[in-house]
């Protein structure tokens, strides 16, 4: 087989299913990939870019990947006569959602749990939150939110079943909304908030991170037919609550834009070290600093916290105050 240098083109990855890649082309055609021998090795010992460290990441923590390949990243392959490809290399990343690997226990070596690199270079996150039935639960939607933080990708809150709302929510929705999310209610049997959630999707990478049943099939079925069906078909081969995406797609929106859906969603631990978590509440940051004991104040029971007179004074909501309280049990335990 002739390997000459037109044979190597560009696309990106759209698809992952045990080991094998899709990978779609400029022109647009899907090619099926697997990885160059000497990829896998090379990037198996591969450190993140200091430089992408936001300052609250103190550290990066320097372990092996379970994959090298993940979907949205940008490759270059070796294109085959056979129209198969082999991924030859990976481009730099604009940002990744990464997380411990914690399925099987196999991954685990010596130095700690391996990353998992789930998708790269996405321009947002959709959290995805059932207003109604059941209620919202908002620990997890500020984990949600703070792990977003932590990979500095911005995050839409998309609120669904509004239908079925019997609680005003107003003021919890206008909190986010001062904090600096994108609220969008939504209700896929009224209509309500479709075009709006349309209109932040488009040309844009977006991942759907929410629990099973809280209405993403819905959502994205009445966003375009059919969405949510092709979606929920590629998750039914995930099992759930292991944590497992073998199976992780794109799918492209005839709008514009694309999608990836992240199934059977806990919030998940974040992979970088965070020394303080206070960082990934945005409402917190411009006191941080300021405490009497500086950089090493807790915010829990230190005088002169100027986290706790935030709460006191109304700046940051008690209820996001719990929240962060519970983060570092959650996020490092
Ligand atoms: P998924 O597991 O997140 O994909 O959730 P589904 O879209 O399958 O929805 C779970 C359940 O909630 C189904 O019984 C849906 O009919 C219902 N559901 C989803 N969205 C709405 C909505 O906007 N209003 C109402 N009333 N029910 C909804
Ligand atoms: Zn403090």
């Amino acid at each position: 087989m002739s390997t000459t240098e037109h044979n190597h083109r560009q696309g990106i990855v759209v698809k992952k299913t045990l080991g094998k890649y899709t990978v779609r082309s400029a022109e647009g055609s899907s090619i099926g990939c697997a990885l160059a021998g000497n990829l896998s090795k090379q990037l198996l010992f591969s450190t993140a870019n200091p430089t992408s460290m936001r300052k609250r990441v103190l550290e990066v923590k320097e372990l092996d990947t379970v994959d090298p390949v993940a979907v949205g990243d940008h490759v270059t392959y070796l294109l085959s006569e056979d129209g198969t490809g082999t991924i030859t290399e990976v481009q730099p990343r604009q940002n990744k959602l990464s997380r411990p690997a914690t399925d099987g226990g196999r991954q685990f070596k010596k130095k700690g749990p391996l990353e998992q690199v789930m998708v790269a270079n996405v321009d947002q996150i959709v959290v995805v939150m059932p207003a109604a039935n059941p209620p919202p639960s908002w620990d997890l939607l500020d984990r949600y939110l703070a792990t977003a933080e932590a990979s500095a990708v911005p995050a839409l809150i998309g609120f669904t079943k509004a239908d079925l709302l019997t609680a005003d929510l107003s003021q919890e929705i206008e909190m986010y909304r001062q904090i600096g999310y994108h609220v969008i209610v939504t209700s896929a049997v009224s209509g309500l908030g479709v075009d709006k959630v349309k209109t932040a999707l488009k040309d844009r990478v977006s991942v759907l991170w929410g629990k099973s049943g809280v209405g993403k099939t819905s959502l994205l079925n009445a966003i375009e037919p059919g969405l949510g069906l092709r979606v929920k078909a590629v998750n039914d081969h995930n099992s759930e609550g292991r944590h497992t995406t073998a199976h992780l797609e794109m799918f492209d929106l005839s709008f514009g834009g694309s999608v990836i859906d992240t199934p059977g969603q806990r919030a998940f631990k974040i992979w970088d070290n965070v020394e303080d978590f206070a960082h990934l509440l945005p409402e917190m940051r411009p006191f941080l600093g300021h405490c009497k004991f500086g950089l090493d104040c807790t915010h829990t029971r230190e005088p002169g916290c100027a986290i706790k007179s935030a709460v006191t004074q109304g700046a940051v909501s008690q209820r996001r105050y719990d929240s962060f309280l519970g983060m570092r049990d959650y996020f490092t335990a």
